[in-house]
């Protein structure tokens, strides 16, 4: 059986041997064993299915949402002389019927559908009657409720596939699961736990940097005209920051592309292209762009304002180095990134996921402030454990000394505790910096005994601590309708003096610990 897939690889895709996970995953299919292929961005997840589809007799059913790039996938094939057709809602019902026809006739090896379709009985029935060995089920987190992308069709997919006589076997595939994700994709497709694929989430030449009270204009000037000629992509939150992000660098001379959802679909396609083409060396995008796309020497993607969470973090920054030579992925953090992506959240129309896309912010969050290795944070975020650190990104590179601040953080924690763990970071850090606000005063919390115990210090310091305690996990957050701070158990053990804490020494801090006794 490897030589027939390792020829199938070669003869029709022109590879000489697979990536990590690609061989386990076709194998576990062939021989019939659902499974989940849990492969980061550029991984290589659809030579999984494809290879698959060239061995299987029949058609494999692939299941994507991404219906921009069907098209794209099936022309891919199509020039490697592979029949494959896709099925989505920008066919007009004559190619519909033909498309179906065909697939009939058994003359696809693939055949891409879009999850709504599976809202259609006939549609289901239609396919039902098809010779179907295989269903690959791409950007299977959708079907999570707990994962970033929810799309509810994907929860039709147990119907589609007990409505066959011979049962395909599922490859589910994604990019970005958390281990309660994973758990969930598992549980509604029923894998067995031991039929995951799971590939390394580190990429290892990626070097990663969160840089924080920067003038972003400022610092993406000089960053672009810096790597000039380098191709690069730089995310915004808004279309109305893409737009000036972009007037500011063609102002500059950069050949600079730009791509959101406010565009027509030709200037888009337009813009793309040129990006793709080197015509432009920078891209300049809200998250609309990039699905999919495959330029493999994009040497730098910089995050202009915090994204909402670590999957789609990763997931943008992941684009750069596909080709494995180094590349640079950094996020520009501000403040106020975090108001704008709790108001995002807050305006969503399902508010029975808030409390998750809020869990998930707060790590995003987390990441933008923890001094320890950021490769590590990503990689164990995603669930891999006994990460190493990666020696490369910013925080490992960084060589300011780290002072020992176990006092300061104690006084924090216990002052905490004292406030009775009800409230938010702002009032904290009154509290400990001893402000005659009226809250304050109202609540008692001027009796306290931490009350005013952090007062050589503002208010900004002592809430960049706080939030440095909550990156270090000493600290939790609860999201309800406020976000409430708790003591974590780790937490406890610091206020116990088991463990000490170190942080790497802003001016501010510094000066502090001098006073401390
Ligand atoms: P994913 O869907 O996981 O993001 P893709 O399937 O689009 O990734 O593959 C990413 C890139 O890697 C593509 O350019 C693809 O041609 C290439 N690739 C996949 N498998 C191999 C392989 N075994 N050897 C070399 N290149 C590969």
């Amino acid at each position: 059986m490897i030589e027939k897939i390792v020829s199938v690889l070669s003869n029709h895709f022109g590879f000489s041997s697979f990536r990590t996970g690609q061989e386990q995953a076709i194998r576990n299919v062939l021989d019939g064993k659902d499974t989940l292929c849990v492969m980061p961005t550029g991984g290589g997840k659809s030579i999984c299915f494809q290879v698959p589809a060239l061995v299987m007799e029949g058609t494999v059913l692939v299941v994507s949402p991404l219906i921009s790039l069907m098209k794209d996938q099936v022309d891919a094939l199509h020039q490697l002389g592979i029949s494959a057709a896709y099925i989505n809602s920008s066919l007009s019902s004559e190619e519909y019927f033909g498309v179906v026809e065909n697939a009939l006739a058994g003359k696809y090896d693939l055949l891409y559908v879009a999850p709504e379709r599976f809202e259609s009985a006939p549609f289901i029935q239609q396919i039902s009657k098809m010779n179907i060995p295989m269903i690959a089920i791409d950007e299977a987190h959708c079907i999570s409720q707990w994962g970033h992308d929810f799309r509810p069709s994907y929860r039709m997919m147990n119907k589609v596939i007990a409505s066959f006589e011979r049962k395909p076997v599922v490859l589910a595939l994604t990019a970005t699961a958390t281990p309660a994700v994973r758990e969930d994709i598992r549980a509604q497709l029923q894998i067995d736990e031991n039929a995951t694929v799971m590939t390394g989430f580190e990429r290892s030449n990626l070097t990663f940097s969160v840089v924080k009270g920067q003038d972003r204009e400022k610092f993406v000037k000089d960053y672009v005209n810096k790597n000039d000629g380098e191709a690069g992509i730089i995310y915004a939150a808004t279309r109305k920051a893409v737009d000036q992000v972009h007037a500011m660098l063609e102002r500059t001379g950069v050949k600079v592309a730009k791509y959101h959802a406010g565009l027509s679909d030709s200037v888009r396609q337009a813009e793309q292209d040129r990006f793709l083409m080197d015509e432009a060396t920078v891209m300049v995008a809200t998250n609309a762009f990039g699905m999919g796309i495959d330029k493999s020497n994009i040497r730098y993607v910089i995050h202009y304002q915090m994204p909402k969470n670590m999957e789609s973090y990763y997931q943008e920054a992941g684009r750069a180095g596909r080709d494995g030579l180094d590349s640079d992925c950094t996020l520009l953090f501000s403040s106020q990134d975090v108001i704008t992506q709790r108001f995002l959240i807050d305006q969503s129309l399902d508010t029975s996921r808030i409390p998750a896309e809020l869990e998930k912010l707060q790590s995003m969050i987390d990441y933008c402030h923890t001094e320890s290795c950021l490769q590590k944070f990503i990689i164990t975020y995603f669930g891999e454990t006994n990460v190493k650190i990666c020696g490369r990104c910013a925080n490992c590179t960084d060589t300011r000394e780290r002072l020992e601040v176990t006092v300061d953080v104690q006084k924090v924690l216990s002052c905490v505790i004292r406030m009775g763990q009800r409230f938010g970071k702002t009032m904290i850090a009154q509290v400990l910096t001893g402000s005659r606000n009226k809250k304050v005063i109202e609540f008692g919390f001027d009796k306290l005994s931490t009350y005013g115990i952090l007062k050589g210090q503002n208010t900004k310091a002592v809430t960049d601590l706080i939030e440095f305690i909550i990156s270090e996990n000493y600290l939790g957050v609860e999201n309800g309708q406020f976000p409430i701070i708790y003591v974590t158990e780790q937490g406890k053990e610091v206020l116990t003096g088991n463990i000490q804490v170190y942080r790497k020494q802003t001016v501010e801090t510094k000066q502090i610990a001098k006073d401390d006794p």
